[in-house]
């Protein structure tokens, strides 16, 4: 059986060399994510051109993912190192302060100010600190600090609650947005977006620097909870940013909301990538704690495209077990899920042709129990909608156009093939999809499949017929001949 669920994993200091890399490729990465928080384009250019290199002799199709840093809030740097802080003690975050020490520190984003007010309470380091605003005094934030810890350089805030005016596109964003083109990344994620809008000014941008990147909303913000319907229409994906959103709606929240955002990503024909902290103690360790295992397991069965390893495969010790560990955990849920055809497409109503013949294939395919459902796409869309029912049948995408290949690897249940140009002539394209399903081992000579294809060959949307076939027949009656 192979995985349905993917994995994307985050490049670091940890999975730079060849030698790893190819380790990262052969384990089953589906995607990479590229973290723009770290590191300059030059970076980013070498660590996606050594991936093309490397997924292509090992043969599997990786997808890029680019990941704006956004308007992440961070304290400055101190001049001495990290400090510690006594809980009750009073600390300044300082606008005008340079270099740190005891009892305050800089703000690399002064309009913070203008955000807050007495009784705001602020997260410091993920939550590790927590500050209770006392008072605003001019440039200055007096707060009071609610347990003994330490702080260190760069450390990022969050607002408890959210209500920060900061705009999800930062200058670096947009300079980021014309590296991501550059490199003809696959998927471009957004950070911290509150709404619709957000999603449409960077897939805007990207347009202008001649990407057709898939955009994805990082959902970590309350005001992107409240506004995920809207932020649903102007997306193709999102993430379930757990690291941000925890600190921003309490943690207990994440859970349910986990679920909902997963859910209402499918039926809306998105879709959805779980992330952060998956597989954490991963990154000292070679094995996942039992509740790790727990949760990506819980995703899988939450109905998530893809889980997303972060330092796990940036910067720990173990990134390729980490995979294989997923892995592992995705196809056990796959299976003990029981499949039962979603049903809430009988009641929508499809107006365009290749929707519905989409979910006629999977209908078709799920009552039949077929072995698998073979889509030639030109865009990718029928494989999208395809896989948002969870039918139990593997998608193949065979289509000619590279960037199709790539984008679909996302997809939950969606396996692009490697295919040689499709040629006009159609019987001569459907014996060529045949051969190509069995040379990828993904069918045998007289299994029965479901096959979707657009009678005008080669146009995006074009997909108005479905057949069912029986693998090898073609071949069987050319030699009886
Ligand atoms: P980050 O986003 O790792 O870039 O912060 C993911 C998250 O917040 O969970
Ligand atoms: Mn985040």
């Amino acid at each position: 059986m192979q995985r349905a669920t993917k994995i994307v994993a985050t490049l670091g200091p940890a999975s730079n060399t060849e030698e790893r890399l190819t380790e990262l490729v052969a384990a089953g990465i589906d995607v990479v994510r590229l973290n723009f928080s770290h590191g300059t384009p030059d970076d980013h250019k070498k660590r996606v051109d050594l991936l093309r290199a490397v997924a292509h002799r090992v043969g599997r199709t990786v997808g890029v993912m680019a990941d704006l840093q956004g308007p992440k809030i961070r304290i400055g740097k101190f001049a001495a190192g990290p400090v510690s802080i006594k809980a009750g003690q009073s600390f300044i975050l300082d606008v005008a302060c340079k270099l740190g020490n005891a009892e305050r520190v800089g703000l690399d984003y002064p309009e913070l100010i203008d955000d807050v007010v007495a009784g705001d309470v602020l997260l410091l380091d993920d939550g590790r600190t927590v500050f209770d605003i006392d008072r605003i005094v001019g440039g200055e934030i007096h707060c009071i600090n609610r347990h003994d810890g330490e702080l260190s350089n760069n450390k990022g805030i969050n607002k408890q609650g959210g209500g920060l005016s900061a705009p999800a596109l930062t200058p670096k964003d947009m300079a980021d947005i014309k590296t991501a083109a550059m490199l003809k990344v696959d998927f471009v994620a957004v950070s911290f977006p509150k709404n619709g809008a957000d999603m449409r000014q960077a897939r805007a941008l990207l347009h202008e620097a001649g990407s057709d990147a898939l955009v994805v909303a990082k959902i970590e913000r309350v005001e992107a909870v409240a506004n995920l319907e809207d932020i649903l229409h102007a997306t193709d994906g999102i993430m379930v940013a757990r690291g941000d959103l925890a600190v921003e709606v309490g943690d207990a929240a994440v859970p349910a909301l986990q679920k909902k955002m997963i859910r209402m990503a499918r039926e809306h024909n998105r879709f959805a990538i779980t992330a952060t902290q998956m597989m954490e103690s991963m990154i000292s360790s070679p094995v996942p704690t039992r509740a790790e295992v727990s949760d990506v397991a819980n995703a899988v069965l939450d109905g998530t495209d893809a889980v997303m390893l972060s330092a796990e495969t940036a910067s720990g010790a173990y990134p390729v077990q980490a995979v294989e560990a997923m892995t592992r955990v995705c196809l056990a849920a796959e299976k003990s899920q029981q499949v039962t055809l979603d049903t809430h497409f009988l009641d929508q109503v499809f107006t365009r042709i290749d929707q519905s013949i989409a979910m006629a294939a999977i209908f078709t395919a799920f009552h039949l129990k077929v072995k698998a459902i073979a889509t030639l796409t030109e865009s990718g869309s029928t494989t999208l909608w395809m896989s948002r029912l969870n039918s139990g049948v593997p998608i193949y995408a065979l289509t000619p156009r590279v960037r199709t290949r790539y984008r679909v690897s996302i997809f939950r249940d969606v396996f692009p093939l490697l295919t040689e140009y499709i040629h006009e002539d159609r019987d001569a394209m459907l014996y060529q999809a045949e051969e190509t399903l069995i040379a990828a081992g993904a069918v045998e000579v007289g299994d029965l499949i479901v096959l979707t294809v657009g009678e005008a060959i080669g146009t995006a949307g074009g997909t108005n017929t479905m057949k069912l076939v029986r693998v090898g027949e073609r071949r069987r009656s050319e030699s009886e001949h």
